[in-house]
């Protein structure tokens, strides 16, 4: 166990820059996800907290220990991949065994810390058996095994669930939750699945491009996005995105959408946004805070009409798509409470949770 410590990393490859710049501080048993689209450097990152990658500038630090040049064997970091690569001729118990009785081991410890592992896993019954008598979701369990046997100071995780089927991930996805409720280690997990993300986080680190977008916590990344990336990268289906224009509007603030759509701004916001008046701006709304009209519940919530494009039933909720200024918004409404497409429909904003977006900085104002 092991507060983990990455200050000012950048890692090149020729003339590639992966990791731009990089500071991030993992507490003593925290659950750290990285997540950020394909090419955005988190598993360069993670490579090279394990050593398996050269770091190009920066320092990484294990509790108070520099270990930019202590080789990955000598780092007490346990590293769990996406293709577990078992060793199909051996058994489960030898597969979880092989990393101790390298290192020499005592066999009555070697018994001990496997059973005990088994018995966190709930794979005690499958001991003797190899790789290819497994299920995709017991291999995963083993490669977790193995990993929990060396005792290391930290787990980290590169795509772990991603080569098994939709509904096997979500169920290993709690399991790897419980495990870590159990087995009290700081762990950083690498993924590209926002929803992994959230589910699995004490704290989610957004990448994008090689730089970190917003360290938080997965309800606070949620409500309050810092950029226009994180704000539409969290959060399924994703934020809509619409200009519109800040107006003065009475004593108050007003955003235009469209000739026909006004909203005002919501009193507590207006100090925040006022020197940005007449500019153009983005207008950020979440479909699960634009429905169907409602009672209204609270103060902030204002009504529009606005013609229905397309309908998609999700069963617990449908879908509203509808035309505002040439952008396609997204709204999430009762089944029940919906209009066909080519009828207008009216809708309910709740402008407690707008986000105003800035386009020259792409920042959440
Ligand atoms: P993915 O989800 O697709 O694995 P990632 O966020 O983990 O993406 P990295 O694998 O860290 O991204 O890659 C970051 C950048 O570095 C990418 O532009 C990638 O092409 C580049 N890169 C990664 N490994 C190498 C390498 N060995 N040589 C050259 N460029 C590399």
């Amino acid at each position: 166990m092991a507060e983990i410590l990455l200050k000012d990393l950048y890692k090149t490859y020729d003339e590639t820059p992966a990791v731009r710049g990089i500071d991030l501080n993992i507490a003593e048993n925290e659950f750290v996800v990285l997540v950020g689209p394909s090419g955005c450097g988190k598993t360069t990152t993670l490579r090279m907290i394990a050593g398996l990658e050269h770091i190009t500038a920066g320092e990484i630090f294990i509790g108070d220990r520099l270990i930019n040049d202590v080789p990955p064997r000598d780092r007490d970091i346990a590293m769990v991949f996406q293709n577990y690569a078992l060793y199909p001729h051996m058994t489960v118990y030898e597969n979880m065994s092989f990393g101790l009785r390298l290192r020499k081991v005592k066999k009555d410890e070697i018994d001990k810390r496997v059973k005990n592992a088994a018995d966190i896993l709930n794979i005690e019954e499958l001991l003797l058996r190899r790789p290819k008598q497994l299920s995709g979701g017991q291999r995963q369990r083993v490669a977790m095994g193995r990993a929990i046997v060396r005792n290391p100071v930290a787990f980290l995780f590169d795509e772990p669930l991603s080569n098994l089927d939709a509904k096997l991930r979500v169920q290993m996805r709690t399991e790897i939750k419980r495990i870590h409720q159990r087995v009290q280690t700081t762990v950083v997990y690498v993924t590209h699945d926002q929803v992994e993300a959230m589910t699995l986080a004490d704290r989610i680190v957004v990448m994008n491009d090689g730089i970190i977008e917003q360290v938080a916590s997965p309800q606070e990344m949620y409500d309050s996005p810092k950029t226009r990336f994180v704000a539409g990268f969290i959060g399924s289906p994703s934020m809509n995105f619409v200009p519109c224009t800040l107006t003065q509007n009475g004593a108050g603030l007003g955003i235009k959408l469209s000739d026909d759509i006004q909203l005002n701004v919501p009193v507590g916001r207006e100090q925040r946004y006022r020197a940005h008046i007449d500019r153009d701006m983005i207008l950020g709304i979440r479909p699960e805070h634009l429905t169907e009209r409602r009672q209204h519940t609270n103060d902030q919530q204002q009504d529009f009409g606005c013609k229905v494009s397309v309908l998609e039933p999700m069963g617990i909720d449908t879908m509203v798509f509808m035309d505002i200024s040439n952008v396609e918004v997204c709204a999430r409404a009762a089944p029940d409470a919906v209009n066909n497409p080519g009828e207008t429909m009216m809708f309910t904003i709740d402008m407690q949770n707008m986000h105003l977006i800035d386009p020259s900085t792409e920042t959440v104002l």
